[in-house]
């Protein structure tokens, strides 16, 4: 059995027979094609770049966007894709993420006609990628301070300013960079190569090291006045997109518990201890085993309403944080009980469960951390939003 088919509920019933065979077809690339070189690019921190084009040929980018060349699936089907990319690995997801529900969307969403025709075609087929610049070294929770400027300038616009922590961010052909001009937050795009922009990726990462993450700095950066994102003014634009990213990552994070959970379950009924029995016989390691598949299931549960939900477009942005923070929490306490699981062979990368330990660190802080989402359930049951109280 493999992470992909952890299915307890037979859960398998609620899914059309198309959301079946993408679910297949990628969990198929996965185990063929992308987890022999994981290890090798985690170790290295690198990420798998050749993987590119195969996933523009699989259709995983912008896969739920409709039209200019993306492939307009159900949300349940692109919850899957997302899903059986974190079994391989957060990296993986985190590039399809970015690539698709941050920047493809936020063309997609907010662009003109002319951006939409320019980059979706090409970015849906893997042949340009995006990254997505919102937080800054002094704004990670709290975006709406951020510092990083535009103004205008003759016929153009002139950036100044650093993000942080950018996914795709040195290997991206456009970035979507979130400024304030005039006060108001406002997207634009800027193409690799443009004087002015610069980045450098932040080497030393010990979580999603298979995951290219980096710095960007705008010195007085002259792009088009024709690349801001004409349709959206405020932080509703870039917050627009985190749903759509954030919705992902519920999917993808149980994704990872799947694969936790199948790497202890597998270990437990082969490791021989106390006179030839399988760890998995003592009540202790069943447990775990217990707990993790009874959490794993609901968060399949979760993840497959929200997602039924978002084709009805009857999701709101505080479902899809229920389901961030309840999956990301599920997968980061499967990872621990099945590292405890594997004893000593739980440190080592002959399996992949500490690989999945120290991404999901990541995964539970990006896109609104554990607290952060804690508040946006709190706001939506009280009416009261306690984001930022006063110290009076
Ligand atoms: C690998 C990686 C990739 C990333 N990729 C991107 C990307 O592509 N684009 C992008 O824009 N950003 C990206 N990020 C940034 C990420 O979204 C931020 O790290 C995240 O929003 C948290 O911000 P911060 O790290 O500045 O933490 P802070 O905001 O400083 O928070 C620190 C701690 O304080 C808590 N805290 C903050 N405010 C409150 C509050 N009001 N109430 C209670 N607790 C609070 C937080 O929960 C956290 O525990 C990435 C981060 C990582 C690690």
């Amino acid at each position: 059995m493999t992470a992909g088919e952890v299915d307890y509920y037979a859960l398998d019933e609620l899914l059309a027979e198309d959301e079946r065979l993408t679910r297949a077809s990628v969990r198929s690339f996965v185990e063929r094609e992308a987890l022999p070189l994981i290890e090798g690019c985690h170790a290295r921190e690198e990420f798998p770049r050749a993987l590119i084009p195969r996933l523009g040929e699989l259709g995983v980018f912008g896969a739920n966007l409709k039209g200019y060349g993306c492939a307009g699936l159900s949300n349940v089907a692109y919850g899957l894709i997302m899903q059986e990319l974190e079994a391989g690995d957060s990296g993986l997801r985190s590039m399809a993420s970015v690539q698709g529900s941050l920047a493809m969307y936020a063309i997609w969403r907010w662009g003109s006609e002319e951006q939409k025709r320019r980059w979706l075609p090409e970015m849906a087929a893997g042949r340009a990628i995006g990254c997505f610049g919102l937080t800054e070294p002094d704004h990670g929770s709290d975006p709406g301070g951020m510092e990083t400027r535009a103004r205008r300038d003759g016929a153009g616009w002139v950036l100044s300013g650093t993000k942080r922590w950018i996914t795709n961010g040195s290997i991206a052909d456009v970035a979507v960079v979130w400024a304030k001009l005039d006060g108001v937050i406002r997207g634009f795009l800027v193409e690799k190569g443009t004087k002015g922009f610069s980045t450098f990726e932040h080497k030393g990462k010990m979580s999603l090291r298979a995951s290219v993450t980096s710095q960007l700095a705008f010195e007085d950066c002259r792009i088009p006045a024709e690349n801001i994102l004409p349709a959206v003014e405020g932080l509703r634009g870039p917050l627009s997109c985190l749903t759509q990213a954030r919705y992902g990552i519920a999917w993808g994070a149980i994704g990872s518990a799947m694969a936790t959970y199948q790497a202890a379950l597998d270990y437990a009924k082969s490791r021989k201890q106390w006179k030839d029995r399988p760890i998995a016989a003592h009540q202790l390691v069943q447990e775990r085993l217990a707990w993790m598949i009874s959490e794993i299931t609901k968060g399949q549960l979760l993840s497959w309403k929200l997602g039924r939900m978002k084709d009805e477009k009857t999701m709101k942005p505080h479902h899809v944080s229920m389901a961030k923070r309840n999956n990301c929490w599920v997968a980061r306490e499967c990872a621990k009980l099945a590292r405890e699981t594997l004893g000593a062979n739980g440190v080592v990368n002959e399996y992949p469960v500490f690989r999945h330990l120290a991404n999901i660190e990541s995964v539970y802080t990006y896109e609104g951390t554990h607290d952060i989402h804690t508040l946006v359930i709190g706001e939506a049951v009280t009416g009261v939003p306690a984001y930022n109280p006063s110290m009076d």
